[in-house]
């Protein structure tokens, strides 16, 4: 068990390297009369608003905006680098065709160059036959949800999604309880942060980093459970380096440590929550003693813990994507358990607490002509079978893992035709199994702003505009205390032949004779949203944000969106689909290693990367060129690795070869890859066959387990793998 001093390490928190090196890039000449303009980051879904300093048509410098709830005036290393990604010369330029009949994992496309016209024409033509021949099903966007107006249009269910990889068991075990998707931390006002294998500041979340550091600054207390010491628990009071997968049985022992004595709030409960007393019967016999013996926590630490939490008030248990609750089966009932706790210390909307964000109403532009009802709500990824995550096709999230088997076994039916929009391969737990299942859809597009693997795989390759060159507003949903709104406006003139997504959209549905099924786009767009307000787009360009400065008001907590309108901590809604109303402990939660598999495995990502597409920017491919298996020093020692050698890490599943990175700060049994690496893209001149992908040692769940497993967040769950370590 470690300890280290509150606040250590505090600077580790901006990553200032990649400030200097954009200043040393950008900034060695004179600044003066540089025009700023107001706009937001979109390398990551945090949406930090900047301030971007352009001289001579040129941008030289992106700021925070100090007026910004998300970003408090601070960018992250990757919001800095946005500036190297606008001039990469190694962005797509103009539209693509491949002439290469051959796909698969290192084929050259042999690409040609070719107008838009005749890409859209060729799209247009292709997805027509598709929907003809086999009805809109046949069809399927993969990627962000920016595709659902043409889905629409085009009669197809088939919204697919990497949520199952992300976000999905936190939002689903937010709505279990609270019936809403969204919770957030209110780090800077707390007295107590307690944390289950969470670090976002040590991934460089913008808007939980400065937060953190202020609330830990001003002396509360931080807790971090992770069997790697991370940046934050480096940050933290203390770090707790918890056996994988035992985090749930830890907070289930605090649930019933403070129902034992007392310690829950009596009158909160009371008055806010549902299902008390089924819960309390849940963890009678959920004791610490039995939680250390699964988790390696000592029993009087987390009766410690679980009093610290319940007795400093306010206390709050921060979570987000693609926290340990996303990478182990454990997930969905960890969040559970981590929302219980909140609730049932009286820690919900209050000041220091968990808060519901406050987002503003940003009105949704309607198309002219309302498309037919699709056909069928069966989808490729097997979606319908998971009602609580998937409640409408074009209303809900999907499943990453189960797309590959649903393309390659043609179940419900073939897919012919795929747009794929801000997706990388490498998201995909067996990536080369999904590339093939890529190789058999007949037809796909893709649109991006890199050449990455995706874009080897397709047939038209469709180049995007950055967010920096784009027009869009962003109503604040994840964070904000107050409603905000915030601007996206091109800093410079859009370089190349790039387009922006709503454009590129609508030149399709025209040329496919859906242009009444699409909603209106551009700038008369934006106006139609902001109408309500009074506000034109171009007067939001001019404020950069638009803030509604209301007092916190705590929302009345018995009329929520839940069946009883309480705290739901036994939830009607799971019982209501037959899931499981309260967070268990299973068995198969937790592995155990063999002599074969000796190692856990986990997985992060390091500050300055996003998914699997920024290691090719510039400045970010400078700091982390490459990424390396992190292995405990002394287990090292043992098995002869020394620093920087190359090591082969294997799972039942696959192997990959990559450098290793000693430590202290990683139990003995586990080892660690950060995500984002192993790029097979040629086109890609810096990632290109840098580091290993994490994703070659996982296998992707079909979708009968997924059923059999019956968890409403259908959660990937991809890192529960044991692995062996060996100089390669
Ligand atoms: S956290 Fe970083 S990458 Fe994400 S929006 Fe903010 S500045 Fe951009």
């Amino acid at each position: 068990m470690q300890t280290l001093g509150a606040g250590a390490g505090l600077l580790g928190l901006i990553p200032l390297p990649a400030r200097a090196l954009q200043e040393e890039a950008t900034l060695s000449g004179d600044i003066s009369g540089t025009n700023t303009l107001f706009t937001t980051c979109g390398m990551c879904a945090s949406h930090c608003a900047m301030i971007a300093s352009v001289k001579d048509g040129r941008l030289v410098k992106l700021d925070g905006n100090p007026d910004d709830q998300h970003g408090r005036g601070r960018l992250c290393g990757k919001g800095n680098a946005g500036v190297s990604l606008l001039y990469d010369p190694d962005r797509l330029k103009y539209p693509l065709k491949r002439t290469n009949p051959e796909k698969g994992v290192g084929v050259d496309p042999k690409w040609k160059r070719i107008s838009w016209d005749e890409a859209l024409d060729t799209i247009a033509a292709e997805l027509s036959k598709s929907r003809d021949q086999f009805g809109g099903r046949s069809i399927a966007w993969l990627g962000y949800h920016a595709g659902k107006d043409l889905l629409r249009a085009l009669g197809s269910p088939n919204d697919l999604c990497h949520h199952t990889k992300c976000n999905s068991a936190r939002v689903i075990g937010n709505l279990g309880v609270f019936g809403q998707r969204y919770l957030a931390p209110d780090m800077s006002e707390t007295r107590y942060i307690l944390g289950f294998g969470w670090d976002m500041p040590g991934k460089g979340k913008n808007v939980f980093a400065g937060p953190f550091a202020e609330g830990i600054a001003k002396g509360a207390k931080a807790v971090i459970f992770d069997p790697r010491q991370s940046a934050t628990a480096a940050m933290a009071e203390e770090w707790i380096p918890i056996r994988p997968g035992t985090d749930i049985a830890v907070a289930l022992a605090m649930i019933h440590s403070i129902i034992r004595n007392d310690l829950y709030d009596k009158a909160f409960v009371e008055a806010n929550v549902y299902g008390f007393d089924r819960l309390a019967d849940s963890v009678r016999d959920k004791t610490p003693e039995w939680a250390a013996r699964i988790s390696d926590v000592p029993a009087e630490t987390i009766e410690r813990i679980a009093r610290e939490f319940a007795t400093t008030k306010p206390a709050c248990i921060p979570h987000y994507k693609r926290g340990v609750h996303v990478m182990r089966r454990e997930g969905l009932s960890l969040i559970n358990a981590e929302n219980i706790l909140c609730a049932i210390t009286g820690n919900i909307e209050i000041a220091g607490g968990m808060f519901f964000p406050r987002t503003p109403r940003v009105v949704r532009n309607r198309p002219k002509k309302e498309p037919p009802e699709m056909d069928t709500h069966l989808r490729i990824d097997g979606a319908q079978n998971f009602p609580v995550l998937n409640p409408h096709p074009l209303s809900g999230d999907g499943l990453i893992h189960t797309i590959a088997e649903g393309i390659l076994k043609e179940e419900p039916y073939p897919l012919k035709a795929l747009i794929v929009y801000k997706q990388g391969l490498f998201a995909f737990s067996n990536p080369n199994r999904m590339a093939t299942a890529l190789a058999k859809v007949p037809f796909v597009v893709n649109i991006n702003i890199y050449p990455d693997e995706m874009a080897c795989l397709a047939d038209i390759v469709l180049p995007e505009r950055t967010y920096l060159e784009r027009k869009e507003i962003n109503a604040r949903s994840l964070f904000a205390k107050s409603p905000q709104i915030s601007v996206f406006q091109p800093v410079v003139e859009p370089l190349y032949e790039a387009r922006e997504l709503d454009e590129i959209k609508a030149g399709i549905a025209e040329r496919m004779g859906l242009a009444d099924y699409m909603p209106e786009h551009g700038e008369a767009a934006l106006n139609e949203q902001l109408k309500y307000l009074e506000m034109t787009y171009q007067e939001l360009k001019g404020m950069g944000l638009l803030t509604f400065r209301k007092r916190f008001k705590p929302m009345d907590l018995t009329k929520l969106n839940t069946i009883s309108g309480k705290i739901e901590v036994f939830s009607q809604l799971f019982e209501q689909h037959g899931y499981d109303p309260l967070p268990v402990f299973k068995d198969d939660f937790v592995l155990t290693p063999t002599s074969e598999y000796p190692f856990y495995f986990t997985t992060t990502r390091s500050p300055l990367n996003f998914h699997c597409t920024t290691e090719n920017i510039p400045w970010i491919h400078e700091m982390v060129p490459e990424n390396m298996v992190w292995i405990n020093a002394g287990k090292a020692r043992e098995l002869g690795i020394r620093k920087d050698d190359m090591v082969r890490v294997e799972s039942i599943h696959g192997q990959i070869v990559l450098k290793a990175f000693l430590t202290e700060g990683i139990r003995p049994d586990t080892v660690c890859v950060p995500h984002g690496y192993g790029h097979w893209s040629k086109f890609l001149t810096r990632a290109a066959y840098q580091g290993a992908n994490d994703g070659d040692l996982m296998c992707d769940i079909p979708l009968q387990e997924m059923i059999r497993i019956n968890d409403p967040s259908a959660n990937a769950a991809d890192s529960d793998i044991l692995v062996r370590v060996s100089k390669a």
